[in-house]
C-alpha cells in the first residue's frame, strides 16, 4: 500500500519528546489520516463543523489569555476557563508554517475538565485532527461539539 510521505513524517514529529513531551498520537496505531477521517464522520453525525470548534477554542484562548491564569467564567458562567504553564512555544506538528505559544487551557463545564493548548484550535480547525487516542491532550470530538452547543448563545459573560 502506498503511503503519503508528508503525513509519514507528520506522524513523526507527533513523537513523544519531539515537539512536545508527551507527542500527540498516545497509543493511537492507527495512520493520521485514518483518525481524522474517523473523527471527522463522528463530528459530522453530530452536526457541528469542526470550523464551529476551532472558533469556540479560540474564543477560549482569547479569554483566558486575557484573564492572566485567573479563572475566567463564560458562556453565561456555564464554563470556566484558566490559563496554567505558559511556556514557549511550539510549531504545528503538520509543519504547515503554523506556531503559537505552549500552554494548559483548563476548561471547566460543571463537574467535568479538559486541557487544551493553544494549538488544539489550530489542529482542529485547519487538520481535523483531535489527537490520537490516549493522548492526554486529546478531547474527545462529542465533548467538544457539546461544548459548542452550550455556548451558542454567546461565549461572552452575560453584562449585569
Ligand atoms: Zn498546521
Amino acid at each position: 500500500m502506498k503511503r503519503n510521505p508528508a503525513l509519514q513524517s507528520s506522524r513523526e514529529r507527533m513523537a513523544p519528546g519531539r515537539l512536545s513531551r508527551g507527542g500527540f498520537l498516545g497509543d493511537d496505531e492507527r495512520p493520521l489520516d485514518e483518525i481524522v477521517a474517523a473523527d471527522g464522520a463522528e463530528l459530522a453525525a453530530l452536526g457541528v463543523t469542526a470550523a464551529e470548534i476551532a472558533e469556540l477554542l479560540e474564543s477560549f484562548h482569547r479569554a483566558a489569555d486575557e484573564a492572566l491564569e485567573t479563572p475566567r467564567e463564560l458562556c453565561g458562567g456555564r464554563i470556566v476557563v484558566q490559563e496554567t504553564e505558559v511556556m514557549g512555544r511550539i510549531p504545528c506538528p503538520f509543519a504547515c508554517g503554523f506556531r503559537t505559544h505552549k500552554a494548559n487551557i483548563l476548561v471547566r463545564s460543571g463537574d467535568r475538565t479538559w486541557v487544551v493548548t493553544p494549538m488544539h484550535a489550530h489542529l482542529i480547525g485547519r487538520h481535523g485532527f483531535f489527537q490520537g487516542r490516549g493522548s492526554a491532550f486529546r478531547v474527545e470530538p462529542a465533548d467538544l461539539a457539546a461544548l459548542v452547543r452550550l455556548c451558542r448563545g454567546g461565549v461572552t459573560p452575560a453584562a449585569g
